[in-house]
């Protein structure tokens, strides 16, 4: 599904909290297309990797291009590159005092990228696109934890950004409603949405994605295609993690 255009490169990213280094070197790009499924034991650095792709973390060392841009440079304007990288989290995130459909509506009309008119109708095509026109009117709180999580999806769908960030979409629902979250997420894939997921579904690593990578102790301890990382892994270290969660 990747083509050769580069989305996000990463160059020897360090990052320290308070003198302890969390990554210590990690480099790779990203390719539009690409779905990289992030793996590891926790506390590893997964999110804080991936919170470095759009400097929610500041790297300690390193650079992070996006799109030829170095984000590192302080003299990048990053809210305006961050309306190019949608992010998803566990907790959705989702402004409770606003319907859906505001929810929905809120950032591009905000940042001037759509009329109230034209948001609405964004919004709205994306709703009956993941089944939940009928919510538009309704609040947060009223839907169940699977339904906000897309809302959260669509809303980030909303900015039409080029690359979407998740961290543990499905980690904080009840298991009966993870796959419909990651059936949204898999029609992104296969819609050729750029994806970096950190995940614990290795069932969506191994089937969706078409990168595994599985960070350690701070670095890329091994990297692959799904047929690589699951079905012949090389490290001790992989094949131990695996083998608690398969
Ligand atoms: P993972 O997502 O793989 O579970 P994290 O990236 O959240 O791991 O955390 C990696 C390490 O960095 C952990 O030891 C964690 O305690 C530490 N850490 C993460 N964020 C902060 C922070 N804001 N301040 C201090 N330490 C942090
Ligand atoms: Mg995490």
């Amino acid at each position: 599904m990747s083509d050769n255009t580069v989305i996000l490169e990463v160059k020897e990213l360090h990052k320290s909290f308070d003198g302890h280094e969390v990554l210590k070197g990690i480099s790779t790009t990203i390719k539009k297309g690409d779905v990289l499924a992030l793996i590891g034991p926790s506390g590893c650095g997964k999110s804080t990797f991936l919170r470095s792709l759009n400097l929610l973390e500041i790297p300690t060392a390193g650079h992070v291009l996006f799109e030829g841009t170095d984000l590192t440079d302080p003299s990048v304007d990053i809210n305006h590159v961050r309306e190019k990288i949608g992010m998803v989290f566990q907790q959705f995130n989702l402004f409770p005092n606003m319907t859906i459909l505001e929810n929905i509506m809120l950032a591009p009309v905000k940042l001037g990228k759509m009329t109230k008119e034209e948001a609405n109708t964004r919004a709205m095509e994306l709703l009956k696109r993941i089944g939940l026109a009928d919510k538009a009117g309704a609040y947060p709180a009223q839907l169940s934890g699977g339904q906000k999580q897309r809302i959260a999806i669509v809303r980030s769908l909303a900015m039409d950004p080029d690359i979407i960030l998740f961290d543990e979409p499905t980690s904080a629902l009840d298991p009966e409603m993870v796959g419909e979250v990651l059936a949204v997420m898999q029609e992104l894939a296969e819609d050729g949405m750029t994806m970096v997921v950190v995940t614990h579904e290795m069932g969506f690593a191994r089937e969706v994605a078409n990168r595994v990578m599985f960070i350690n102790d701070g670095v890329i301890q091994e990297e692959g295609t799904p047929q690589e990382i699951f079905g012949n892994p090389k490290s001790q270290r992989l094949q131990e993690f695996l083998s608690k969660v398969l």
